[in-house]
C-alpha cells in the first residue's frame, strides 16, 4: 500500500544519547535509531514528508491532511502518532484526559480509543502514549505495526500473514 509519513521532527527519542533496549540492536543513539528507521521506510517505498499536519478534514471517501505550508494530501487511512502534541486531535474533536502512565502529567490520553488503535472516526487510528499504551520505542513501533496489519487486512479482505524466507 502507498504510505506517507508526515513528521515535524521533534521525536522524544532524539533526546536520548544511547538506548540499550531496542530488541536486535545492542546499542544505538536515539537519532541513529530514527535515521535507520527512516532509511528503511524510504527504501520500502514510503513517501517521507518533513512538515507538520495542521488539520485533518474528514471527507466521504477518506481524509485530507493539510500541512502548515498549505500542502494538501489525501488518504483513505490515517494513523496519528503525535505523542506530546495534541492540537491536531483537539481540532478533530477528541477529548483528552489524565494519563495514569505518565506521572508528570505532561502527556495526556485520548478518550475512546480501542486497544487496536481504532476510534469513532472510520479508518482513523491513534497510537503512542495518547492511546494509553506504555512508553518505550519498541512498544510504539509494535503498536503501529499492528495497526498497519489491521489496515492491510481490511483492504485485502484476508488476514495478513507474510513471512519472508
Ligand atoms: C528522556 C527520555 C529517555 C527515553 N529513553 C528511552 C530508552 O532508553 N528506550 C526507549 O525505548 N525509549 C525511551 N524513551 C521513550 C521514547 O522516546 C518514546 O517511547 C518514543 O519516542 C515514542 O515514540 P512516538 O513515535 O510515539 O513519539 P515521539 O517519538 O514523541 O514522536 C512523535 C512525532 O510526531 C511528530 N508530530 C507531532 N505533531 C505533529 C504534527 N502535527 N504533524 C507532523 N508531525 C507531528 C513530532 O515532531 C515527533 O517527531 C525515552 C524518552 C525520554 C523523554
Amino acid at each position: 500500500m502507498k504510505t506517507t509519513i508526515i513528521n515535524s521532527g521533534k521525536s522524544q527519542i532524539n533526546q536520548v544519547s544511547k538506548l540499550y533496549n531496542y530488541p536486535g540492536i545492542k546499542e544505538i543513539s536515539g537519532s541513529g535509531l530514527l535515521e535507520t528507521m527512516k532509511k528503511q521506510a524510504v527504501a520500502a517505498g514510503t513517501q517521507w514528508v518533513e512538515g507538520a499536519a495542521e488539520a485533518i478534514i474528514h471527507k466521504d471517501n477518506g481524509y485530507s491532511v493539510i500541512l502548515t505550508d498549505g500542502t494538501e494530501l489525501n488518504t483513505k487511512y490515517i494513523i496519528i502518532a503525535t505523542n506530546l502534541q495534541t492540537g491536531l486531535l483537539e481540532r478533530l474533536g477528541f477529548e483528552l484526559t489524565v494519563n495514569e502512565k505518565v506521572p508528570s502529567g505532561k502527556i495526556k490520553k485520548v478518550l475512546g480509543i480501542e486497544a487496536d488503535g481504532s476510534t469513532h472516526l472510520s479508518n482513523l487510528y491513534i497510537t503512542s502514549l495518547l492511546a494509553g499504551i506504555p512508553s518505550q520505542s519498541v512498544i510504539a513501533a509494535g503498536h503501529r505495526a499492528s495497526i498497519a496489519i489491521t489496515i492491510v487486512t481490511r483492504e485485502t479482505g484476508k488476514v495478513y500473514m507474510w513471512h519472508d524466507k
